[in-house]
């Protein structure tokens, strides 16, 4: 007989593995919280995805269903008319989708979120862009 250290149960030696100190139920138990650390999550995966390969059905069947649910969640987005896509002021503006970026962090530009997508108010848009066009204008003719 050997006693659990985790259930405090005293079992038989068989009930035990022969390097755990743990009986058979907890000692998995441990290994599954074990698992479950961040530092351990490369090695998981590599090991999932090990499984995968061996199992192609299996895998086409989570590709699947992980497919249909991105598209399911992808519901297109509806814009008032008094707000641009931000998609849309870049071709507007004429500039990278980088610089936008750093205008809207700036505080430059308000944009707000909604769902994947970031707004501009079309009023705030429309002052921008006359702006821009006068700042260029001053600087050609100076
Ligand atoms: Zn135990």
């Amino acid at each position: 007989m050997k006693m659990c250290p985790m259930c405090g149960v005293a079992k038989d030696v068989s009930a035990f593995y022969p390097t755990s100190s743990y009986c058979k139920p907890c000692h998995k138990q441990r290994s599954r919280e074990y698992r479950k650390q961040p530092h351990q999550r490369t090695k998981i995966r590599a090991a999932k995805n090990a499984w995968l390969k061996d199992h192609p059905e299996v895998n086409r069947r989570n590709v699947a269903a992980f497919r249909a649910r991105r598209k399911a969640s992808r519901v297109p987005v509806t814009v008032s008319p008094d707000h641009a896509l931000v998609r849309e002021a870049v071709i507007r503006l004429g500039m990278t989708k980088q610089r936008m970026q750093q205008l809207i962090d700036h505080g430059q530009l308000v944009a707000v979120r909604k769902g994947r997508h970031w707004l501009i108010d079309r009023s705030d848009l429309e002052r921008f862009v006359t702006q821009r066009i006068r700042e260029n204008r001053d600087h050609h003719t100076t």
